[in-house]
């Protein structure tokens, strides 16, 4: 017991559903002390027999496009069905910007005061992998609190959208036809990662819009290879406003949920986002070392400087930095 936590009753409160258990051990989680990290660490161990449960969604889209209209409404439709809800967001720019966008409580008006939904918003931490590390483990906590549908939000910043791509079951991309016919928000790379795409607020006058530039999705979707080969990716319009087509949304979900599990590809999908997983730690682990280490980060800079101004190699340099730490 260290800080008065005692680990084993904190574990037991969270699976009973303790909104305030839930809290305090994803604080743990989110901190950078190292007794919080241990206590954090053996908390996931004591709870992970109990995650892996839920159906893991992710939600991307410039801001603006409705992500939390649309989480709004398809949330409280979800939690009306008996569903436990949890909506997290991985924002890598939380810090810089002294506050997350994403994931705030007042954006979702009708799930914010929902017993059975329970909101996040982004982590603070410097880099995406720190984001990421803290939202992942917090997922791990909201399963074994019961929550059966996780929702990661994320805008497009760097490589966030793939980085949530790769911890959830199901990625869906919401987009914006625009005054002209042509896509908002389209950035090279997301519709390789899409398991669908929804071209959003189809409805009064953007109806036709919306559905000339589904099908010019659905044609350009057709030449490329999809992210998983058990699964075809779906383009859909649809309004989170007017809450129409978000049954199809959900639809998609659970449909591409039932046909993955049966083939037992979900089981490999999510035992494969674990493998690189640890390999992404180990690489962030590394450099954390690597930066912190006494007799190599005072040389960093002049190495950086060096390599810069092309009077030392990029390899040569990394060979110095591996002799110094002794590794070789
Ligand atoms: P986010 O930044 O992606 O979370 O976007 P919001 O959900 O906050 O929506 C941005 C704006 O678009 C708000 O003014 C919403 O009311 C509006 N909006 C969201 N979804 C729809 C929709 O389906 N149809 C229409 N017409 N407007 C929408």
């Amino acid at each position: 017991m260290k800080d008065g936590i005692d680990i084993s009753e904190l574990a037991q409160h969270i699976r009973k559903g303790g909104r305030a258990a839930l809290g305090r051990a994803i604080t743990l989680v989110e901190s950078n002390r190292p007794d919080h990290e241990r206590d954090a660490q053996a908390l996931l161990a004591e709870l992970l027999a109990y995650t892996g449960q839920a159906i893991r969604l992710g939600l991307t889209g410039v801001p603006g496009a409705g992500k939390s209209t649309t989480i709004d409404t398809l949330g409280s439709t979800l939690t009306g069905q008996g569903h436990k809800v949890a909506v997290l967001a991985v924002d890598p720019t939380s810090q810089r910007t002294g506050g997350s966008i994403l994931g705030d409580k007042t954006r979702m008006a009708r799930l914010a005061v929902d017993r059975n939904a329970f909101i996040r918003p982004s982590p603070a931490g410097a880099t995406l992998g720190g984001v990421a590390r803290r939202t992942r483990e917090t997922m791990l906590l909201c399963e074994a609190a019961g929550y059966d549908i996780i929702i990661v939000e994320t805008v497009g910043i760097g490589q966030s959208e793939v980085t949530v791509a790769g911890m959830v079951d199901f990625f869906a991309v919401l987009m914006v036809a625009g005054a002209g016919d042509e896509l908002q928000g389209i950035k090279k790379g997301v519709l390789e990662l899409a398991d669908l795409i929804a071209v959003n607020k189809a409805d009064g006058d953007n109806i036709r819009r919306a559905e000339r530039a589904a099908g010019e999705l659905r044609q350009a979707m057709h030449i490329l290879t999809p992210p998983d080969p058990n699964w075809t990716p779906r383009v859909i319009t649809m309004s989170g406003l007017h809450n129409t087509g978000l049954d199809e949304l959900w639809g998609a979900v659970m449909e591409h949920h039932d046909t993955l599990t049966a083939s037992g590809a979900l089981a490999e999908k999510r035992r494969e986002q674990q493998v690189r997983w640890m390999w992404t730690l180990l690489d962030d682990r590394l450099q954390q070392i690597v930066r912190r280490h006494p007799d190599i980060s005072a040389r960093l800079e002049t190495l950086t400087e060096q390599v810069r101004a092309g009077t030392l190699t990029a390899t040569n340099a990394v060979n110095q930095i591996i002799c110094a730490l002794g590794l070789v």
